[in-house]
């Protein structure tokens, strides 16, 4: 996944003192590579359902906190989404923490690679890898030259490849369950619909909402990504001001933690659902957008797309079994808002109860 990725969360300081980070992980490792001299993190939030799994994060940030924030937060994230899909296995992230604004050289990169594998090999299988923003499948097969703990090979290598088509498609039946929810049908034809981030997912997203017949706005920080509007005839948006447009459905596809208290007053959309990861710069931002008549999918059960198909390597690959499951994301939110509606909280909510009923009294 491109290192622009963002999906990073806005965790400058003032971040960290405003929205305080929860400690609830079953274990937490952070070790100096003795190859690359670079600090890696392991965060197992949870193995109740099976082994922890999620990405591996390369990236530079401005504090170690906000480093170890992302780790605490996402892999928390990832049991809530492995939960809510129904898959046997729990929740873990890992961060290779690299210096700030400049590329590693190529032989050091590969160091912090395999210091990497030295501590999802130290965790004895309790936490398995797989790509994340900064990282790409040829460096799982890296990784897997140290330790077995390893997901998302590339297909030549018998491993389910690039997990974004799978994500897209599974942000495809959100936004169509959620317009159903919303609207009352789940026809794009001529929705108005603003993707924000048009990377591995959100360009697929963005170019299956167009086959569908949606009205399209989109957005980008990078603007060589305006010849997809282009393509797509779409009209493209000032990313600094895409969350204000106009605009039936939001798909966040880039940025995570911009819902918060200055940026949902300015919304004026009726539903977002979208690939990125942690949205809300806190869980009580789920309660503000209900205030503001905003049908929020919570992002966890949106983007487990690329999950479900990495789990499909558990049972050895079949790609048509992955993508029945993963349209089945529709589904799975339908009893999310069916749930938050016959129990009168929000999505969030409702999604955190189902995923703590099948966790049992181990989280
Ligand atoms: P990507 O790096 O391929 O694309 C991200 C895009 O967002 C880039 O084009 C980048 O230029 C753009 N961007 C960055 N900051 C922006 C901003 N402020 N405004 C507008 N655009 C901005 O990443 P991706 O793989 O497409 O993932 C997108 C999001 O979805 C991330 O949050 C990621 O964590 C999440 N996600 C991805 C997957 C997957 O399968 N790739 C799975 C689950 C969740």
């Amino acid at each position: 996944m491109a290192r622009a990725a963002a999906g990073i969360s806005a965790a400058v300081p003032d971040t960290l003192d405003r929205y305080p980070e929860k400690l609830d992980h079953q274990e937490v490792l952070v070790r100096r590579g003795r190859r690359s001299g670079l600090f890696t993190i392991v965060a197992v939030h949870s193995t109740v359902r099976g082994p922890s799994l999620g990405g591996c994060r390369m990236w530079s940030y401005d504090d170690s906190r906000a480093a170890l924030r992302d780790a605490l937060r996402l892999s928390r994230a990832m049991t809530y989404k492995a939960a809510v899909a129904d898959l046997p296995l729990g929740g873990g992230k890992g961060v290779i923490i690299v210096p700030p604004a400049k590329r590693l050289p190529s032989e050091r990169r590969r160091a912090a690679l395999l210091d990497f594998a030295d501590t999802v090999e130290a965790l004895g299988g309790r936490y398995i890898t797989a790509e994340d923003v900064g990282t790409s499948s040829r460096d799982m097969s890296v990784i897997a030259q140290r330790t077995s703990h390893v997901a998302g090979l590339a297909r030549s290598r018998g491993g389910s490849g690039d997990p974004s088509p799978s994500t897209a498609l599974g942000v495809e039946a959100a936004i169509r369950a959620s317009c159903e929810r919303a609207f009352g049908s789940s026809v794009l034809r001529d929705r108005r619909i603003c993707v924000i981030g048009l990377g591995h997912v959100g360009s697929r997203v963005a170019r299956r909402c167009a086959r569908a017949g949606a009205k399209l706005v989109l957005a980008d920080v990078d603007v060589a990504k305006r010849a997809l509007a282009d393509q797509l005839s779409a009209r493209w948006a000032n990313p600094d001001r895409a969350v204000e447009s106009d605009v039936d459905v939001l798909v966040p596809c880039a940025l995570g933690g911009f819902l918060d208290h200055d940026t949902v007053p300015r919304l004026r959309c009726k539903v977002i659902a979208g690939a990125a990861n942690n949205q809300l710069a806190d869980d009580g931002i789920a309660d503000l957008l209900a205030a503001h008549g905003i049908l929020w999918a919570p992002d966890f059960v949106v983007n487990a797309g690329g999950l479900i198909n990495i789990a499909e390597e558990l049972d050895g690959y079949d790609p048509a079994s992955a993508r029945r499951r993963v349209r089945g994301i529709g589904d799975t939110l339908r009893k999310v808002f069916d749930d938050s509606a016959s129990i009168g909280a929000t999505p969030l909510t409702a999604a955190m109860e189902l995923a703590r009923r099948r966790l049992g009294s181990g989280l």
